[in-house]
């Protein structure tokens, strides 16, 4: 379509732009920023300068942001395998109403994603309800079992961006390394769930007053920050390009931190509910609290909040986990782990902006633009000329209470459920495309 998005706030970090000129859309591209002497507006028809005869379709973003289309690198869209869980439709058009426009897809479904079969079902499926770009990490390992490497060639060929045993962590440091160094020259990221399994698995929640008080055995924050250390090392060996899934710890931090100032090439994400709540949202053994890594302390949390803030912690991704109602409504030690966190994750990083820990900007760093560079994404996380016409309205103060009972995904495990939160996607638009299909 050829769209007009007046009267918003335009917000486009990798032009340093943030002003109240339009959009312009013409097809499935940008073709860039017009100033508010270079439109006319006839009811909701816009003529355009230097576009003679032609109509642009206005789209009025009075009070709200309008930004490059937000990106979440970290989803489970759970199918093939568990569409009782999730499947493609569901989570695609969940990711699209609540603010995105693309998504990175874990492998780890039935069959994993260590083949192009697989690489193309979850590409075309997405692509037949068009409701966002989706993005398949293929498996780093075979069957993601950690012994031997997947066709990564053939799967970067089948369109996979990246390469994860996620869910798992690799936990070969000689299998790593290996997976690095045959990666180097694609220059795509090796995405690590960081987690030294003789830890991370001796517990149900993260170890600390609240665990002794629960009675539950708990996972020390070393869980992860031992792999974590050991991940950044063997980027550093190698040269190649990491990036360290949720991470959660005060000492994850300052591991990254370092790795940075060494010059390793290593990057990282951080997820709402790591950054929003600390262990005490377990009180209850309430299982929509467990997830994996756990939920940690609050020093840890602050930690999370300050790295988010100095850019330490490159993105935001929602870790999107859905499971079924009686994998999550069990005793705690048998619940699953994961939160289906599609539909809170930008009313839950908008809290971030309006308590001033980041401005406008940084948060649209963290949720498109780094992602997609992160990703390798061409054409996406910017409003440049050029680009795909992919962009998120955002209506900053709009309040509302989240509701699992009216979540699009499947998934109804959230820890956030009757929380107020300020702020949420009014629209997004996907390669010029706005969908009918919008709640607001
Ligand atoms: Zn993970």
């Amino acid at each position: 379509m050829d769209l007009l998005i007046i009267n918003g706030l335009l917000i486009d970090p990798s032009q340093d732009i943030e002003n109240l000129n339009a959009l312009l859309i013409e097809g499935s591209s940008v073709r860039g920023i017009v100033d508010r002497a270079s439109y006319s507006v006839q009811g909701d028809s816009a003529q355009v300068k230097g576009y003679p005869g032609k109509k642009f379709s206005v789209i009025d973003a009075k009070d709200k942001w309008v930004v490059p289309g937000l990106i979440d690198i970290h989803t489970h869209m759970r199918d093939p395998g568990y569409e009782y869980k999730e499947d493609i439709i569901t989570g695609t058009r969940a990711a699209m109403l609540a603010g995105f426009t693309s998504v990175c897809a874990m492998p780890n479904t039935r069959p994993v994603n260590d083949n192009k079969a697989v690489t193309h079902y979850m590409i075309s499926k997405a692509e037949a309800m068009g409701y966002v770009n989706l993005f398949p990490i293929a498996a780093a390992s075979k069957g993601s079992e950690g012994a031997e490497l997947s066709e990564i060639y053939d799967l970067v060929e089948a369109g996979a961006v990246a390469v994860s045993d996620d869910g798992m962590p690799i936990a070969s440091a000689e299998l790593l390394r290996k997976v690095l160094l045959y990666i180097k020259p694609i220059g795509m990221p090796v995405v690590d769930h960081p987690e030294e399994l003789s830890l991370g698995r001796s517990g149900y929640m993260n170890e600390g007053t609240v665990s002794v008080r629960l009675g539950l055995d708990g996972i020390p924050q070393t869980a992860e920050s031992i792999a974590v250390a050991r991940d950044i090392l063997l980027a550093g060996e190698t040269g190649s390009r990491l990036h360290l899934a949720h991470i959660s710890t005060r000492y994850s931090v300052e591991l990254v931190r370092w790795a940075k100032k060494m010059g390793i090439p290593v990057t990282c994400e951080a997820t709402p509910h790591h950054f929003s709540l600390s262990d005490q949202a377990v009180e209850g053994y309430n299982t929509d609290a467990k997830v994996n890594p756990p939920l940690r302390s609050e020093r840890d949390r602050q930690a999370l909040l300050e790295a988010i803030s100095d850019g330490t912690i490159d993105c935001i991704v929602s870790d999107h986990a859905p499971h079924g109602r009686d994998e999550k409504e069990i005793e705690f030690d048998k619940a699953l782990n994961g939160i289906s966190g599609l539909e809170t994750s930008l009313g839950l990083s908008l809290q971030l902006v309006h308590s001033g820990i980041i401005d406008k900007r940084r948060l649209v760093r963290l949720m498109s633009q780094q992602p997609a560079q992160i990703m390798g994404l061409k054409g996406k996380g910017t409003l440049r000329p050029g680009s795909d016409a992919d962009v998120t309205i955002i209506s900053p103060d709009d309040t509302w209470i989240v509701d699992r009972d009216t979540f699009v995904s499947k998934g109804k495990n959230t820890p956030f459920h009757g929380m107020e939160l300020r702020g949420r996607a009014w629209m997004t638009i996907t390669g010029g495309t706005i969908h009918g299909d919008t709640r607001f």
